[in-house]
């Protein structure tokens, strides 16, 4: 290779990392240079003024993020059905991964399941097509679920994160403490009798453990719904990592093995 398509492929490498998957043009253009003039402010009119301050926004981007974690909780808890909860989290604007994801990723799968899986944060694939788990981690994820027995029309299947951070990079404790009032509340509403926690990110938010995934996986810890009602959450590998570590699927094996179990209502190994 060239030096110019060595450095070509590293720049190219480098902006995939940033995030930047797509090319809008054949041509670059330096839109510095190309800057229109800073529009003038249009002079504000006390009535209009008046009429957005009272509109309901559902917090502006730079909200700061207590305030925005506390916002996401109280409109969480008005969504009674799903169906409102995503409608909800759509009209949402305290979380900055929204303005750079380009789509919303809810859910997939049967609501009504007795089973909910909640992973970490949607990727590229999961961004493009708007749901959970398409990419090679959801054929894997496909994979396990179907060794024993399920599929996604017996499984739901969510993120502690809705929107994709850019380059795929993990999300930030503060990005997650603001969404996770809506995945627990997505929890609440599809009430699954075992959820499985898929990776430290899901496992350390859902359960409140600080251990890592090795340690953490492979038990029940008990998880209470806003109603009182107590349920079990299994944490588990993420399918990602155990892309890129093949071997740790046998551990993976054994937690798939304890949830069919306690699906089946047995003890494991029964
Ligand atoms: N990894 C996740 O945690 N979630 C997805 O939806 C896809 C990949």
């Amino acid at each position: 290779m060239s030096l110019d398509a060595v450095s070509a492929a590293e720049l190219i490498a480098w902006y995939a990392e940033m995030g930047v998957t797509e090319a809008l043009d054949e041509t670059p253009h330096d839109h510095f240079a190309a800057a229109p003039e800073p529009a003038r402010q249009p002079v504000a009119r006390p009535q209009v003024a008046a009429q957005q301050a009272r509109r309901p926004v559902a917090v502006a981007a730079a909200t700061p993020p207590d305030e925005a974690a506390l916002s996401a909780r109280a409109l969480a808890r008005e969504a009674t059905t799903l169906d409102a909860l995503k409608t909800a989290l759509a009209s949402f604007e305290g979380c900055p991964l929204k303005a750079t994801a380009k789509n919303l990723v809810f859910a997939d799968g049967n609501p009504a399941a007795k089973v909910m899986f909640v992973g970490e944060a949607p990727g590229a694939d999961e961004d493009r097509i708007g749901k959970p788990f398409m990419g090679r981690s959801g054929q894997l994820l496909d994979r396990m679920m179907a060794a024993i027995g399920l599929d996604r029309s017996s499984a739901y299947i969510s993120n502690v994160v809705p929107w994709r951070p850019p380059g795929n990079r993990n999300p930030t404790p503060q990005e997650i403490s603001i969404c996770r009032p809506f995945v627990e509340r997505q929890i609440e509403l599809a009430n699954p009798d075992i959820l499985v926690c898929l990776g430290a990110p899901a496992t350390q938010t859902l359960t409140g453990t600080k251990d890592g995934i090795l340690k953490a996986r492979g038990r029940f810890y008990p998880y209470r719904l806003g109603d009182g009602r107590e349920i079990r959450a299994l944490a588990t590998l993420h399918p990602a990592y155990l892309l890129r570590q093949p071997v740790q699927k046998r551990l993976a094996w054994r937690d798939f093995r304890m949830l069919k179990s306690a699906l089946d209502g047995s003890a494991p190994g029964q």
